[in-house]
Order: C-alpha cells, then sequence, then structure tokens
C-alpha cells in the first residue's frame, strides 16, 4: 500500500477517534517533555494526575531545576520507575544552567541533553517544533510489525533499524507529529498487545498479520526474565510518637526514597542471629524492646515481587544520630507505596 494512502487513512480516523489530552494541546516543549516521561511505563489514566500536579508545582523548567529533590520525588510517589523523576530533575538543572531554561528546538541537539533518549527526543521535536522525524514508541513497534508481518525482534538492534527506516519511510512530509499521533494512538485503542480490535481498525484492509491471522503472534521480542523474589523485614522503630525513617541510596529501586529501618534476607524466614548480626551497637539491647508484629504484604514490581514483613518496636532512647521524624514531616517525605501502606496502618494504631 502506498505510505500517502495509509497515513490519510490514519490521520482520518484520528481526527475522529483521537483522545483529548492536555499535553496534545500546547507546543511547550517542557510540557510534551514531561508528558512523555511519564507515558513510558504509566497509563494514560494513572498519568494524568500526575501530570497536572507536577505542572502545578513546578510550572516552568526553571522552577522544576531549582527545586529540592525531596520535592520532586513527593510530587512523584506512587508512579514507580522513580529514576524518571531523577532524570527530569537532572535534565531541567542542565537545561537551567547551561542553556538558560531554553530547550533546544531539533532532535540532533535534543539527543545530546543528559537524560533524554531517542524516542523522547523525538518526540520533542516532532510535537514542540514540527521537525520531520518519527516517533517510535511500543505502540508504533506493535503497529508496523503487525501491518507490514515484519519478524524482527524489536528489541534487537537490527530490528531496530529495521523499524526506524520503515517508519520513516512511512512518514508523511506534511502534519508530519499529527501522523506520529495517530499511529501511536492507533496501536494504544485498537491496536492492542492482546485482542487487538480488528474489526474497528482503519487499515484492517492494508493489514498483512490480519490477513495470515498471526496478530498474536507480534511483535517479536525477546522473553521477559521471570520477577525475583525478595523478603524485606521492617522494623518501624519509634520514640515519644516520632518514628525513624532514612533515605536509600544507591542503584538498586527506590534510590532517593525514605522507608523504615530495614534487612534484607534471602529467604522468607528471619532469625534472631540474622537481627542480631545486624544490629547496631549503640541501639538499646535487642531483646528488651518491646516488639509488635504489624503485618505482612506483597508487593509486585516490573521485575521483582517484594515480601515484606513489618514490626514495631519503641526505643526508650533515643541513640546518636539516630533521625526521627514526627507523623506530619512523614507525610511530605517522599516513599515507596509499600512504605506508605505501613504507615497508614501506623496513622490508625
Ligand atoms: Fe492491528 Fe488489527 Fe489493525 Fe492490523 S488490523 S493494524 S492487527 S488492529
Amino acid at each position: 500500500m502506498e505510505a500517502a494512502a495509509l497515513s490519510d487513512k490514519l490521520l482520518h480516523w484520528y481526527k475522529k477517534s483521537a483522545r483529548d489530552l492536555p499535553w496534545r494541546h500546547t507546543s511547550n516543549p517542557y510540557h510534551i517533555w514531561l508528558s512523555e516521561v511519564i507515558l513510558q511505563q504509566t497509563r494514560v489514566n494513572q498519568g494524568l494526575p500526575y501530570y497536572h500536579a507536577f505542572l502545578h508545582h513546578f510550572p516552568t523548567i526553571d522552577l522544576l531545576a531549582n527545586a529540592q529533590s525531596d520535592q520532586v520525588m513527593r510530587v512523584w510517589q506512587g508512579l514507580g520507575y522513580y529514576s524518571r523523576a531523577r532524570n527530569l530533575h537532572n535534565t531541567a538543572r542542565y537545561v537551567h544552567e547551561n542553556l538558560q531554561g531554553k530547550f533546544p528546538e531539533s532532535y540532533a541537539e535534543l539527543i545530546k541533553l543528559p537524560g533524554i533518549g531517542p524516542y523522547t527526543a523525538a518526540a520533542i521535536a516532532s510535537f514542540a517544533f514540527k521537525e520531520h522525524v518519527a516517533v517510535l514508541d511500543g505502540n508504533v513497534f506493535r503497529v508496523l510489525s503487525r501491518l507490514f508481518l515484519v519478524e524482527t525482534d524489536i528489541l534487537s538492534t537490527p530490528g531496530k533499524k529495521q523499524f526506524s527506516a520503515l517508519a520513516l519511510e512511512l512518514l508523511p512530509s506534511k502534519n508530519s507529529d499529527i501522523y506520529n499521533q495517530a499511529i501511536m494512538e492507533l496501536g494504544a485503542l485498537v491496536c492492542l498487545p492482546k485482542n487487538p480490535d480488528c474489526g474497528n481498525c482503519p487499515l484492517q484492509g492494508q493489514c498483512l498479520a490480519y490477513s495470515a491471522n498471526k496478530q498474536a503472534e507480534l511483535p517479536v521480542k525477546q522473553a521477559k526474565a521471570k520477577p525475583r523474589n525478595r523478603y524485606f523485614h521492617y522494623l518501624i522503630i519509634r520514640h515519644q510518637n516520632h518514628l525513624h525513617l532514612r533515605q536509600r541510596k544507591g542503584k538498586d529501586i527506590w534510590n532517593g526514597l525514605f522507608e523504615f529501618w530495614a534487612l534484607e534476607t534471602l529467604e522468607a524466614e528471619i532469625s534472631l542471629e540474622n537481627w542480631k548480626l545486624n544490629w547496631p551497637a549503640d541501639w538499646p539491647d535487642l531483646d528488651a524492646g518491646k516488639w509488635r508484629f504489624l503485618s505482612s504484604k506483597k508487593h509486585q514490581l516490573t521485575h521483582q515481587t517484594l515480601f515484606a514483613q513489618a514490626y514495631l518496636v519503641d526505643f526508650e532512647h533515643r541513640p546518636k544520630d539516630m533521625k526521627f521524624y514526627s507523623f506530619e514531616e512523614i507525610h511530605q517525605l517522599p516513599k515507596p507505596v509499600l512504605i506508605n501502606k505501613f504507615f497508614a496502618e501506623l496513622d490508625k494504631l
């Protein structure tokens, strides 16, 4: 099928069927960038309130750049994949400090920014600056692989090259930004990963996967690793109605977020020996503590299943250098959803 005929059909369908989303009414690159980062790993309905909240707290890239990282994480709290928030913040600081708060206006310059990959650079260049670039997200990979029955692994280097070339070939010279939106929208609303709605697809007549009945086999991508199990044992340490929390650091999950003191073990059970081995020397005697089991929870992340148990213990003395927070302060700290669930139970005690 001719590329022009395909894009005409798609644009016609988009005009009738597109969702009305706030970032489609702006050419502000900061707003578009934010929406793309949120939508990379989040569904529209879940991401929308965060988009509004983020712009409410940080209406400009300069205000985001000048914010404290705890404030940024607090607004992102609950959305997951926290490295996205850290990257946004770091990139905002870079643009503020090196580019006087002004986004570069071309794909070639956008891709040089730290924290901005090919997909996001293409989306900003296309939607904010109308540059003639193809935007390839997971939806577009899926639609193209089915339309043209491409069986190359979409995660492989040859696959990425092949799909980029195909996407560029199909890109119309006029309205390429709307075409990019349209093909992404078709993937989000009709050409779904499971059970695509081929009966309502404007491209059904041209779809090779549909005629070969191979929609369910496409796109081809490497099998994902099974989520691994992790076992966390939280100790909620209370002193005069204040709780001890610490900030996670390093490359593991939840970098920068606050949590209760915790031990991680390789198995679900934890022994007294294990506690003793890890018990700081200046803390009150382990056996003397008044322990109370609070609850246990299972928490699913994309690649990890967390099994967590929480215990409450009262410290009569406050060890030196140990930071305690009031409940009001804790409400304001950025915390993982799992910690918030335990915290909500404490609130009711
Ligand atoms: Fe996707 Fe079905 Fe449309 Fe083909 S016909 S593009 S598989 S929704």
